[in-house]
């Protein structure tokens, strides 16, 4: 009897083991570089990008508050003023992210063809915060990216001010991070220093001037860990499209990311909390919300929120520990609104993020346009007046 458990505890696992080596096919994008992939700095990324990837799968299925996953946070007000949540694996993008997620760490050595350091990526640009994160970390140093100093040094005013704080507090600002405490995996700067310091970091509003706030616009980076564009790069598993783009966002004290829209869903983890009595804000609803002025011609409506009955009711507090996942789903409107900073280190609201279908439609984050006040300067401000106009899109 004994003899006969054994027998089948190990073919248990020789079926385990042979299916979980056997069973995924991985087709990279088409413009990996592997030439780098055997050095040593590469494997500390990649060790440390597995990791990541480990931590955000315990982020999207331990149980909190669902029997799977998270409660989520999918409005903050969904019109009759209460916070709408629901268990995010209950949503099919989501399931395939974490059967993707479960593929690569089952199969890291099949995952790691697509693995590109992006030490030659010319698509566009990849930063790193500075020279002294080149010389303190080793694969930063080794990349040897541009850095944010030098990207914001070619800017001006408040947006230069934002972004050469952001360029140099940046370890400082992400090492202020800390998981939620029902979480394990530790996948914030303090744990992941190589990735967190090497990874490319892209200012995206600082090319635009759609966001019309200027602080922002200089205090705001994100990095793609795993995605058509970030580090690894895979185009389908099993025949199957990837779609997660998971990464981090970081957004500098003191600014206001406006209300905006795009059609893959989201979710964010935020790691990061002031810790004197200011709070960092977020406000998401969908675009069908009785909160706006919809139009009566076309899908545009009006965000007028007043600052002294609305914004209260609207924004609600983002904290590791308070509201901490968030999903927004296609055309959710979600804006942030970083609290000011509490003592002398700058601070930031930092969190892990991702997307769920980045290989579907169009992948492009559209601002609500601030519409301009008569004889004043367009500024975007929670309480601003704003159009924003999403697309209907088929699926
Ligand atoms: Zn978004």
């Amino acid at each position: 009897m004994k003899k006969q458990i054994k027998y089948y505890v190990a073919g248990c696992h020789l079926l385990l083991f042979s299916s979980l080596s056997t069973a995924a096919e991985f087709v990279c994008d088409d413009n990996i570089d592997t030439t780098t992939q055997n050095t040593k700095e590469s494997q500390i990324l990649w060790q440390q990008t597995l990791t990541y990837l480990s931590g955000v799968k315990e982020i999207l299925t331990k149980s909190h508050g669902c029997d799977v996953g998270p409660l989520a946070v999918i409005q903050t007000n969904d019109g009759s003023g209460d916070i709408a949540r629901d268990c995010v694996t209950d949503y099919q993008d989501v399931q395939e992210v974490i059967k993707h997620l479960k593929q690569v760490l089952a199969n890291p050595d099949a995952a790691k063809a697509c693995f590109d350091t992006q030490k030659n990526y010319d698509d566009f640009p990849l930063y790193t915060a500075s020279e002294k994160i080149k010389s303190t970390y080793d694969v930063a140093g080794w990349l040897d990216r541009p850095t944010l100093t030098e990207f914001y040094s070619k800017t001006s005013g408040d947006m230069q001010e934002a972004g050469l704080t952001l360029a140099k507090a940046f370890w400082p600002i992400v090492t202020q991070s800390h998981m939620p405490d029902y979480l394990e995996t530790d996948i914030t700067a303090n744990a992941l220093p190589e990735l967190w310091a090497a990874v490319g970091w892209l200012p995206l509003y600082a090319d635009g001037d759609k966001a019309h706030n200027e602080r922002f616009r200089g205090g705001y980076a994100y990095a793609d860990v795993m995605s058509p564009w970030g580090l690894l790069r895979i185009k389908s598993i099993d025949g199957e499209s990837v779609g997660a783009e998971i990464g981090m966002t970081i957004q500098l004290q003191d600014t206001f990311y406006p209300y905006h829209f795009h059609h893959p869903q989201e979710f964010y983890l935020p790691l990061t909390a002031p810790e004197c009595g200011t709070e960092n804000l977020f406000f998401a609803a969908h675009a069908d919300s009785t909160l706006f002025e919809h139009s009566s011609e076309d899908n545009s409506f009006i965000i007028d929120a007043d600052k002294a009955t609305d914004l209260p009711a609207w924004f609600i507090q983002k904290s590791p520990n308070g509201n901490n996942f968030t999903y927004f789903e296609r055309n959710t409107v979600h804006a942030f609104n970083a609290a000011k900073r509490c003592g002398e280190t700058p601070s930031a609201l930092v969190s892990v993020w991702g997307r769920t279908t980045s290989r579907n439609n169009d992948q492009t984050t559209l601002v609500c346009e601030v519409i301009e006040q008569q004889g004043g300067s367009r500024n975007a401000e929670p309480h601003s007046r704003f159009r924003c106009t999403p697309t209907q899109w088929e699926y």
